[in-house]
């Protein structure tokens, strides 16, 4: 753990030049006047656990771990929180006193409150059956905040039917598989429509999802935020559909780490949202 002063935090990734975290640690650290620095940092896999474990000594009090370290981090970490088992992986990390490495997985609780922000935080009743697209590292995320917020029903379509099962078995009582691509019977249950695939990302193909099937009342979440209006979110605001876009997510996953290695808890604003939407459009 290192001694007072300047607390310094770190993103490790390779590569690490496309990340957004420095734009949203450093805004908060700017409007809270907190003395800290975030850094961005290269670090090829075969130098990640020497980096990790060394880096107390070079004088961090934590940081966020990106791809592709997020799985290599979990089995480098001291502790890993609950949330951060369950996927087993790790995207946030810090020092305790005592000289532990802790790391924890905090996607999937900015995704729940970007709901709290977009929905209200009552949302988990309303939100009837959650239909989850994808089964990768944030689908898992997701899924298990939709657990922990206590939905009652989950279910889950993959391309790959395996990983799909394998997210099911985090409790088999509320998550269910159906196959995919997704069928209209199963949309018209749908309170809550989460695409936590790639598909729809620039570069990537489309996701071919039929909108119409869905409820009036379903609420549309797409985690995908290059273009941040995909043509999932385009078609559901069409049909006079509530829409959630990637960006709520990705801000609020950086709070609890803000809060971990500098001590105050950073608040998401409309002047963040508008700082990334920025971003987004030079880089587009
Ligand atoms: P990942 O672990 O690689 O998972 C990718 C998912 O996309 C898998 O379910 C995969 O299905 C599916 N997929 C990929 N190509 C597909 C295709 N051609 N057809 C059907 N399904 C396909 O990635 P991840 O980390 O979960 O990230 C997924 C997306 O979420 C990315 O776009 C990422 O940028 C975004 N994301 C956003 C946030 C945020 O804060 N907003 C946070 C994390 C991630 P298979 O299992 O069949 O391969």
């Amino acid at each position: 753990m290192p001694g007072e002063g300047l607390r310094r935090a770190f993103v490790v990734g390779h590569p690490v030049a496309h990340s957004r975290s420095p734009l949203i640690h450093g805004h908060w650290l700017r409007q809270g006047n907190v003395e800290g620095a975030y850094e961005r940092i290269d670090v090829p896999p075969e130098r990640l656990a020497g980096f990790l474990r060394g880096s107390a000594g070079m004088g961090f009090v934590g940081g966020n771990v990106t791809v592709p370290h997020k799985e290599s981090a979990f089995r480098i970490v001291d502790r890993a929180t609950e949330r951060a088992r369950r996927v087993r992986a790790v995207n946030t990390v810090w020092w305790e006193p005592g000289g532990e490495l802790v790391g924890d997985s905090t996607d999937g609780f900015g995704f729940a409150a970007a709901l709290d922000d977009a929905i209200g935080p009552a949302w988990p009743a309303t939100a009837g059956t959650a239909v989850v697209l994808g089964a990768g590292g944030a689908a898992a995320s997701i899924v298990g905040a939709l657990l922990d917020r206590g939905v009652a029903s989950i279910v889950v379509s993959n391309r790959t039917a395996a990983r799909a099962a394998g997210l099911a078995g985090l409790e088999p009582a509320r998550v269910r598989v159906t196959p995919w691509p997704v069928g209209r019977e199963m949309l018209s249950t749908a309170g809550l429509l989460v695409n936590a695939t790639r598909l729809g990302m620039a570069g990537d193909g489309p996701l071919a999802l039929e909108v119409d099937a869905l409820p009036g009342r379903a609420v549309v979440a797409d985690i995908v935020y290059t273009p941040l209006e995909t043509q999932l979110l385009a078609a559901a605001r069409a049909r006079g559909l509530r829409v959630l876009d990637g960006l709520g997510m990705l801000m609020h996953q950086a709070a609890p780490g803000f809060e971990a290695w500098f001590g105050t808890r950073p608040v998401v604003t409309p002047a963040l949202r508008a700082l990334l939407e920025a971003d987004l459009g030079r880089a587009s």
